[in-house]
């Protein structure tokens, strides 16, 4: 089945509200086969209601809107769709005997308001979609034709509501009876990256860039990852699961150095358990990112048993009297440079007593560069299972340099214990 979807508001248009209900409409109902093709937000005004409605109902017979079915002057959706399939609007009392009730339970504070009336107006033969969460209820209009449209409330509270407990049993139910369902899903597997470019991972892709066979690819970047999400649509569970994994295969095969883990992995998760199972325990020394890395470490439940500390090494004086950084290294090769990450990784390591020492040095901007060292270049050293450094020249703002500069010390210790 193919639904299209309209949500109305000027506050969706002003950008003053986030589009949450199409997200959240869209991703229930892929999950029971149903395809979402289009999707229109149009202002609180009944002519620019009326029209996206008809073009939806044109294309696919099939249009859920949430917005705009309240007791206000800005509340047009009803009246609007009831013209486009020539109902009258008329007044139901079940509905205003309900609002009275409801009225009298919570607010007594004074009469009941007959603006509250606008509320049980429908369009003439609409089915009520009830609305257990809040005060207007959803409508169901449909005509001879069998296209039909819902009508949800804005507020994304209610509109979870009804559509979990109305609406999308009522979908399925069509689905089934006109036999256009529910054999297909829409299903989705995510590879995690870092430490590589969008634009590259597409070079590196080739043709897989623009689809895994047959299988939609989009690429989702992030400050410190870029994730790839293959999708299958159109296909029942079992051949959508078995298309997925061969399209993993393959996208593994192509770009499998630069991927971390599935889903909603996180690198520093990752590691952690890779540390646990070798019995590996970890400290930090931090320039540039100020306890980030240390931060993401602890983030995770039970990191205690492989994290066992770090020390901020902000100013020289701290690398040096505190890691035991020598005031030549500093000197002559300055604090962002191999030498000294290398010799705070080595001293962290040694003063912790632990397997691994990690360290991170650079200049974090947006002051700060020189020619030789610009805004963005970052040492990263580990000392331990493998001792090696890089010096990684990283963009962004000041917050995006250092969650790249830890991400990327992660990642070299991921690296570092898949290869020894
Ligand atoms: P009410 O009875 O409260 O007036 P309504 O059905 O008329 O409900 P709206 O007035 O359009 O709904 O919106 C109510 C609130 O819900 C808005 O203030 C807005 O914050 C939120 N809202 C509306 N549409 C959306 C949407 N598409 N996504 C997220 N939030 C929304
Ligand atoms: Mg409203």
């Amino acid at each position: 089945m193919r639904i299209e979807i309209v949500t109305i508001g000027d506050e969706l248009l002003l950008g003053f509200t986030i589009d949450t209900n199409a997200a959240q409409l869209a991703r229930a109902l892929a999950a029971v086969g149903v395809e979402i093709v289009h999707r229109t937000t149009v202002g609180d005004n009944p002519g620019d209601i009326a029209g996206a409605v008809k073009a939806a109902l044109d294309r696919t017979g099939a249009v859920i809107t949430t917005g705009g079915l309240g007791p206000t002057s800005d509340d047009m959706t009803k009246a609007s769709i009831a013209a486009i399939f020539g109902k009258r609007m008329i007044r139901d009392e079940a509905i205003v005997a309900a609002l009275r009730e409801r009225w009298a339970r919570y607010r007594r504070l004074g009469p009941f308001p007959e603006s509250n009336i606008a509320q049980a107006m429908i369009p003439e033969g609409a089915t009520i979609i009830p609305n257990a969460h809040g005060s207007a209820p959803g409508i169901w209009l449909a005509d001879e034709a069998g296209r039909w449209v819902a009508m949800l409330p804005g507020v994304p509270r209610e509109m979870r509501g009804m559509l979990t407990d109305e609406l999308l049993p009522r979908i399925t139910q069509r689905m089934s009876a006109d036999g256009s369902g529910a054999p297909t899903v829409v299903r989705s597997r995510t590879l995690r990256t870092t430490g590589v470019a969008e634009s590259a991972l597409a070079d590196q892709l080739g043709d897989l860039a623009s689809g895994v066979d047959g299988l939609a690819l989009a690429f989702l970047p992030g400050v410190d990852s870029v994730d790839l999400r293959v999708t299958s649509r159109g296909l029942a569970a079992d051949a959508a699961d078995a298309a997925l994994e061969r399209a993993v295969v393959k996208l593994r095969g192509a770009v499998g150095r630069f991927v971390f883990g599935e889903e909603s992995a996180d690198l520093a998760e990752i590691v952690l358990k890779s540390c646990r199972r070798r019995g590996i325990r970890l400290s930090v020394a931090e320039s540039c990112t100020g306890g980030l890395l240390g931060a993401r470490l602890t983030a995770v439940p039970g990191s205690s048993d492989v994290f066992v500390g770090g020390v901020i090494a902000y100013d020289n004086s701290i690398k040096r009297d505190w890691l035991e950084v020598s005031q030549d290294a500093l000197e002559e090769h300055g604090a962002v440079s191999e030498e000294v990450a290398v010799a705070m990784a080595k001293s962290i390591r040694a003063r912790m007593r632990t397997d691994i020492g990690i360290s991170i040095t650079g200049v974090a901007g947006p002051g700060g560069g020189t020619a030789s060292k610009p805004v963005g270049m970052v040492w990263v050293a580990l000392d331990g299972i493998s001792s090696e450094a890089r010096c990684l020249r990283l963009f962004g703002t000041r917050e995006e340099v250092r969650q790249r500069a830890a991400q990327a010390a992660l990642d070299m210790l991921r690296r570092a214990l898949e290869t020894s």
